[in-house]
């Protein structure tokens, strides 16, 4: 399994609450950015040579800020530059307000097969007030260009715990998404991010979340509510139609192999993690002279990937497959991490079923600190 991530890191504006790595910027360095982007995907096209890779990713930022022609040279160029396999899933990220009927219909044309589209919130005070440049009206225009330009495989992307939220305004939210009869749905809650103004305004008093028991009360409803609509969650915050769960976030989840092409972005191929440089000026200038420009490149180590295998695997409600990671590693999870296991057992926290270790439903609602016990420090052997 090898999937392709490409990161276009333009925005129109940067919403409160996010620190990816995206900016607004004038059409020539977005041009300038895509010609070095051009360059990087020969360069990984080379070294992958002959090797299949299942999915394609674009994300971002806001790949759909670029105009239909920029579009088109670039996926149709992804497209043709790696061996992908017979149906691949082909997925664009696109936000309410940036798609046009001509940029649906490039994305279709140049074989995107499913669209995350950045919703986030059905309310319009909700969406200003988290700094959206998008309105309620303008995430059903985009569903309805999507469709019409004969690509139904639709994520939504949805934010639990926003400021001011209610669990009322929530359930409304879901009920509202639920109609436009999407795939699948991704709902994640918010985070404060340092160096966000979300942040900043949160320190000074000027902001105020949703206590902790109405988040909770928000991802247990989630929980609930939409496989009672025949959306199955088979990850802590991703629920699919059946055969809908994304194939490209499983091969993160799974452990396996994706290559990161784009400022910024990260990869994990032939034991080596890196990411390129968020320096879009040294991104460009690098990759125009077809030199990489990388800001990290480390081999992992058996131990760490053994520990990612454990605390990725368990994000997903199947849990982690005990043989593969026997297969994997030539010894058991047992061997390794039996305290951990016994621990989190006993607090009723994650449980053996069928050949796999999985969260159980209070476990779910308590993930990062049961992932944070699969985390051994770097020298432990
Ligand atoms: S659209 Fe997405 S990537 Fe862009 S600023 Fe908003 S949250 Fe960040």
């Amino acid at each position: 399994m090898l999937g392709v991530y490409v990161h276009i890191p333009f925005c129109l504006r940067k919403c409160g609450y996010c620190d990816f790595h995206s900016t607004a910027a004038a059409p020539p360095v977005i041009e300038a950015y895509l010609q070095a982007l051009a360059n990087e995907i020969e360069f990984w096209a080379r070294q992958t040579a002959g090797e299949l890779c299942s999915t394609l990713y674009i994300g971002g930022g806001t790949p759909t800020i670029l105009t239909p022609g920029q579009l088109d040279r670039i996926l149709t160029k992804l497209a043709a530059a790696f061996n992908f396999e017979p149906g691949f899933e082909f997925t664009v990220e696109a936000n309410p307000g940036t798609l046009t009927p001509e940029k649906a219909q490039a994305l279709a044309q140049a074989g995107a097969n499913r669209i995350s589209l950045g919703a986030q919130a059905f309310d319009d005070g909700l969406l200003q007030k988290i700094g959206r440049a998008h309105t309620v009206g303008q995430i059903h225009e985009s569903v309805g260009l999507i469709r019409k330009a004969g690509i139904d495989n639709i994520n939504l992307d949805l934010i639990e715990g926003l400021p001011g939220q209610s669990l009322d305004q929530w359930q409304a939210a879901l009920a509202q998404a639920v109609q436009l009869k999407p795939s699948h749905f991704s709902c994640y809650s918010l985070i404060l991010e340092e160096n966000t103004p979300f942040y900043q305004a949160y320190q000074e008093g000027e902001l105020t979340l949703p206590p902790e028991e109405e988040t909770a009360a928000m991802f247990a409803y989630t929980q609930e509510y939409l496989p009672q609509q025949g959306y199955c969650q088979y990850e802590i915050s991703n629920y699919a139609k059946p055969g809908r769960e994304a194939r490209h976030n499983l091969i993160y989840w799974q452990t396996y192999s994706y290559l990161g092409l784009g400022s910024g972005a990260h990869g994990y191929y032939r034991q080596i993690r890196y990411s390129s440089t968020e320096d879009l000026g040294r991104y460009i200038r690098s990759w125009r002279k077809h030199e990489p420009a990388y800001a990290s490149w480390e081999p992992v180590t058996a131990d760490q990937a053994m520990d990612e295998m454990m605390f990725l695997g368990l994000r997903l409600v199947k849990g982690v497959n005990l043989n593969s990671f026997y297969q994997r590693f030539q010894c058991s999870v047992h061997e390794v991490y039996g305290a951990e296991v016994d621990r989190l057992a006993a607090r009723g926290l994650i449980e053996e079923r069928e050949g796999f270790l999985r969260l159980t439903k209070l476990g779910r609602s308590l993930g990062n600190l049961v992932f944070s016990a699969f985390v051994r420090p770097p020298l432990r052997s």
